[in-house]
């Protein structure tokens, strides 16, 4: 089974409104496992749409949503949220890391809400922190680190529950390309480490080029780049 796939899916705002705005026009996307795909696409594309319905966020008008081989469209809005903490980790551009909590524990604080104990989210989290070479900064709050340090951090966070999809929206929109460069890099290798699929929002065309695969969003549909 793919762990995304997206069929016809469609969205409209203000439906039978004047302001009615047709964003998602019938998107398909298949992700393999281990898979790593850009989305490329202008600003007000709708690629955060595309991405808050893949992810469960929201809900498509039609269309079906399926994660690992589960179709999600008809789900009670409970079971919907439940799937989403079981199968979807999110990254976005500014990371809304606990500041008065150190980098391990924002990475533990995930695990222990989903009834992990401790000491094995303890070493989740310092596992996942070294493999984004942050093995020394594990005490320090996020106003201790470097933003490129803080990103990397969100990233761990994301995945501190094993889920088998992550959704990006320009993870290192916030960075300098040089800082950018490297928290990409640590993204990747991440990702690889970890055998999970990403759907990688970004306007950098440059790491676009440095994913398995690229897709840009033009009027409402996906198309390979
Ligand atoms: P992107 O992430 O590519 O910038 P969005 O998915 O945020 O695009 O938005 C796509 C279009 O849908 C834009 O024209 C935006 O104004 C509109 N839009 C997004 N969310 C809403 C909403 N909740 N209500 C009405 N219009 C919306
Ligand atoms: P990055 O590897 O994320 O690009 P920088 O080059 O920005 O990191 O920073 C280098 C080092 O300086 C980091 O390891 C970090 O610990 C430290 N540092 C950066 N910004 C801050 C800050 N605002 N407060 C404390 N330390 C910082």
């Amino acid at each position: 089974d793919p762990v995304l796939a997206l069929d016809g899916v469609q969205k409209t705002y203000n439906q039978g409104r004047e302001n009615e705005v047709a964003v998602l026009k019938g998107v398909d996307l298949s992700l393999a496992p281990g898979e790593v795909v850009a989305l490329v696409a202008p600003s007000g594309a709708g690629k955060s749409t595309l991405l808050h319905i893949a992810g469960l966020l929201d809900t498509a008008d039609a269309g079906s949503v399926r994660i690992g081989g589960q179709e999600m469209t008809r789900l009670s809005d409970r079971k919907r949220t439940a799937a989403r903490r079981r199968d979807v980790g999110f990254v976005y551009q500014f990371h809304h890391l606990l500041p008065e909590f150190t980098a391990l524990e924002n990475v533990v604080l995930p695990q222990l809400a989903n009834g992990v104990a401790r000491g094995a989210a303890e070493a989740r989290a310092e596992t996942l922190l070294a493999t984004v070479g942050l093995q020394g900064r594990a005490g320090h709050r996020p106003g201790a680190l470097s933003g490129g340090e803080q990103q990397r951090v969100a990233f761990c966070r994301a995945l501190a529950n094993a889920p088998r999809l992550l959704l990006a929206d320009e993870p290192t929109g916030n960075l300098d390309p040089a800082t950018s460069d490297t928290v990409f890099e640590a993204l990747m290798h991440l990702v690889r480490e970890t055998g999970l699929s990403a759907l990688i929002a970004t306007h950098n065309l440059e790491l676009a080029a440095r994913m398995d695969r690229q897709l840009r969003m033009t009027d409402g549909h996906l198309d390979p780049a």
